[in-house]
């Protein structure tokens, strides 16, 4: 893959480019339709995200260990689908097979009867009350590590904040009184 488009420097092989555009000047359809699609890049990484990815220290290596753990526990949905596990009858490799369409799961705002605040449901309470949740169901993990992540989120994801506002909208409401919050992601 050492052919570059033009309009974005996406790497391709010499056959991928359009049929119609020339040896000499070839044009990619598959990257950036020939410079129609033109995606900002992405803001440079929050320094504690990068050093928890990129340092070789005791901290960045409990991260490496745990880190399907931490994106489970900080996940603000879960995976919705009709999963049939009919095919997995015991022979050969386990087998993940949807029916129909995946979606996100995001749930009610708050938790239902008695149950524990869980994935997004965590976003509208205080980062701090928030983290202890996570702390207790979680035990293995670096607490000073759950709560680096759970700053980036807090400073940077624009769905997090969708959460604080609620939080904060609904925090001087008396709890006597009935009212309804829906959250927006645009
Ligand atoms: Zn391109």
């Amino acid at each position: 893959m050492t052919h570059e488009c033009p309009h974005c420097h996406a790497l391709h092989w010499k056959a991928e480019h359009k049929a119609r555009s020339s040896e000499r000047c070839p044009e990619y359809g598959q990257c950036c339709k020939s410079g129609k699609v033109n995606i900002p890049y992405l803001d440079n990484v929050p320094g504690e995200l990068w050093n928890l990815f990129y340092a070789q220290d005791d901290i960045s290596k409990e991260f490496h260990q745990n880190i399907h753990q931490y994106n489970n526990v900080l996940a603000m949905t879960s995976v919705g689908g009709q999963v049939d596990n009919a095919v997995n009858n015991g022979h050969g490799p386990y087998v993940h097979k949807i029916h129909g369409e995946v979606h996100h799961c995001i749930g009610s705002l708050l938790p239902t009867g008695d149950n524990a605040p869980v994935f997004g449901q965590l976003y509208i309470y205080d980062p701090a009350v928030a983290l202890t949740s996570r702390m207790q169901h979680n035990k293995n993990l670096n607490q000073q590590t759950m709560a680096n992540i759970q700053d980036v989120l807090y400073q940077h994801h624009s769905g997090v904040q969708v959460y604080v506002q609620a939080r904060e909208l609904s925090r001087d409401i008396p709890a006597e009184q009935n009212f309804r919050i829906g959250l927006h992601f645009d």
